[in-house]
């Protein structure tokens, strides 16, 4: 078994669309980013690479490449999940966390699984996802941007 964690922040800013977990949510602000600044999903991306002893997004993915300017981070998730087939791995569980004062996330939390599941080519029941606020502390707090946690088991 390896076990790995991540942990990703984007600043939240008018004018972009909000994609968290490969899924649309609509709000008035997006994140901002090189790709689609999807926080959870660089997140589980970084996880993976921890477990596998790979680095890190940066250097997997670096933001000065054209190739990876607004890209959809779910194809970031697809090449990760390339290299812990080739390494013999698949997933054990991943459990993550969203913290965002808003928009409420619930309603998008299953779409978000059933996503990542299908990506990760592993059931729904071994993906979870949970969102929080931080009680209007912090940046989270202050809509100023959202972060997210990862942390997943990978068996060989
Ligand atoms: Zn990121």
């Amino acid at each position: 078994m390896k076990i790995g964690i991540g942990y990703d922040v984007h600043r939240l800013q008018e004018g972009r669309k909000l994609i968290l977990g490969g899924v649309e949510v609509p709000h008035s602000k997006g994140l901002y980013g090189h790709s689609d600044g999807d926080v959870l999903t660089h997140a589980i991306v970084d996880a993976i690479l921890g477990a596998l002893g790979r680095g890190d997004i940066g250097r997997h993915f670096p933001d000065t490449s054209e190739e990876y300017k607004d890209i959809y981070s779910i194809k970031l998730l697809e090449r990760v999940v390339e290299y812990m087939d080739s390494e013999g791995y698949s997933i054990g569980n991943l459990d993550c966390i969203i913290a965002a004062q808003k928009p409420k996330l619930a309603p998008y939390i299953e779409d978000m699984e059933k996503l990542i599941a299908k990506t990760l080519k592993t059931e729904v029941g071994n993906v979870n996802i949970k969102a929080t606020t931080t009680e209007k502390l912090g940046f989270e707090g202050r809509e100023e941007g959202i972060s997210s946690q990862a942390v997943v088991l990978l068996n060989n």
